[in-house]
């Protein structure tokens, strides 16, 4: 029985003191034992943002890691980095990660694996453009985003990935997949890793739903066989996050 992820992505908003008054204003309305919940934070907030949400039940993700190691890579930050902080999760290839900075799917396939070394939780996004979803694209689309990200990862290393499906669409639009849309490609998603490892690899691994879910939408997106969880962008700045992680009360 896969647990439901319920992650904010905060992306390029709140300084590291609001991002301790947010906590703090979350802190009661977050709690649901039957979801995990983390926060994606920016890369600065990481440390007050751990400390804050300590003895409660969420955890700390980040928005980004670069794949090497250590060394001369100016602004970047390492996966060994967001361990010593204390971050469980991290976001790889999001649509605006790969239209605005260039990542590549073997960007994010080196990411991913330098996580799983480093014993973080990748969040791997994916996602078709609405002229994709249009022209008939999207499964060999996704499919092959799926397979890149993946590559010579085994079995054991991906049941412990989280993938985000996104559809760039949906993202910050307000326009929201219809639940049956969204069930459609993540269980389409659930197939493929079926095929590139096995059955039981591809029943263990999470498969979210992301784009403009919110706590009126939350609940039957989440109703889905095939949607783990979700990956939300502007409505986790908002107390309405509660909403979201508590959708099944
Ligand atoms: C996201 O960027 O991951 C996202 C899903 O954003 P929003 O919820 O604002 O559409």
């Amino acid at each position: 029985m896969r647990k439901k992820l319920i992650a904010g992505n905060w992306k390029m908003n709140k300084t590291p003191s609001e991002a301790k008054k947010l906590i703090a204003e979350l802190k009661e309305l977050v709690v649901n034992d039957s979801v995990d919940v983390c926060y994606c934070v920016p890369a600065i907030d990481i440390v007050p943002a751990v400390e804050a949400v300590k003895g409660t039940n969420v955890a700390i993700g980040a928005q980004n890691l670069y794949f090497e190691e250590s060394g001369a890579y100016t602004g970047e930050i390492s996966a060994a980095m967001l361990t010593d902080a204390g971050v469980k999760y991290v976001i790889m290839g999001h649509s605006e990660r790969r239209g605005y900075f260039h990542e590549t799917d073997a960007d994010v396939n080196k990411k991913l694996k330098k996580a799983l070394g480093h014993g973080l939780v990748p969040i791997m996004c994916c996602g078709e453009s609405l002229e994709q979803r249009e022209s008939g694209e999207t499964f060999t689309w996704i499919r092959s985003q799926i397979k890149a990200g993946f590559d010579a990862v085994s079995a054991e290393d991906a049941a412990k990935v989280v993938v985000a499906y996104e559809p760039i669409w949906a993202i910050g639009t307000g326009k929201t997949a219809t639940s049956a849309q969204a069930e459609e490609v993540c269980g389409d998603i659930r197939k493929f890793l079926a095929e590139l490892y096995d059955e039981t690899t591809a029943d263990r691994i999470r498969i979210l739903y992301g784009g403009s879910m919110n706590a009126g939408n939350a609940a039957e997106l989440l109703a889905q066989p095939d949607i783990d969880g979700g990956l939300i962008g502007g409505a986790s700045l908002k107390t309405d996050f509660g909403k979201i992680v508590n959708y099944d009360k």
